[in-house]
């Protein structure tokens, strides 16, 4: 099977090398949740990597290390709370993020997010949620 598909070039926002794709088995070992990953080049003296979109070479944001990932994990887990408990549908909620941000509709996914811009989101999704008594804890 030979499929010409131009792998987009992905640099490493901390280090400046460029990413590899790879299988994500490269730095999981087990529980993947996506089946490849753009992963440093530096790897793993630099721990950054995001995971790709399924059935595509798309990176779902920019690389990411430790610290970031986890923050990144949280935000999304404040995030979706406002959804999951009904206070604004799915769709609404990511047109709350837009507004909120001043962000076009590319650029509203956590994936793309930086540690601030996480801050950011987190404190006005903790908002959103205690204006609605859902507790966050
Ligand atoms: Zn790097």
């Amino acid at each position: 099977m030979k499929r010409k598909i131009k792998q987009p070039e992905v640099k490493c926002p901390y280090c400046g090398r460029m990413a590899v794709l790879r299988d994500a088995s490269y730095v999981y070992k087990e529980n993947a949740l996506d089946k490849y990953l753009y992963i440093c080049s530096g790897y793993p003296e630099c721990d950054a990597y995001v995971g790709v979109h399924a059935g595509s070479l798309r990176p779902k944001g920019s690389l990411a290390n430790g610290d970031l990932r986890h923050k990144r994990i949280e935000t999304h887990r404040l995030f979706d709370a406002i959804w999951k408990n009904g206070i604004f549908s799915r769709k609404e909620a990511y047109r709350w993020m837009q507004d909120t941000f001043s962000l076009n509709s590319s650029q509203a996914h956590i994936g793309q997010f930086s540690d601030y811009r996480c801050d950011c989101l987190m404190n006005e999704c903790r908002k959103v949620l205690q204006n609605n008594h859902v507790r966050t804890a």
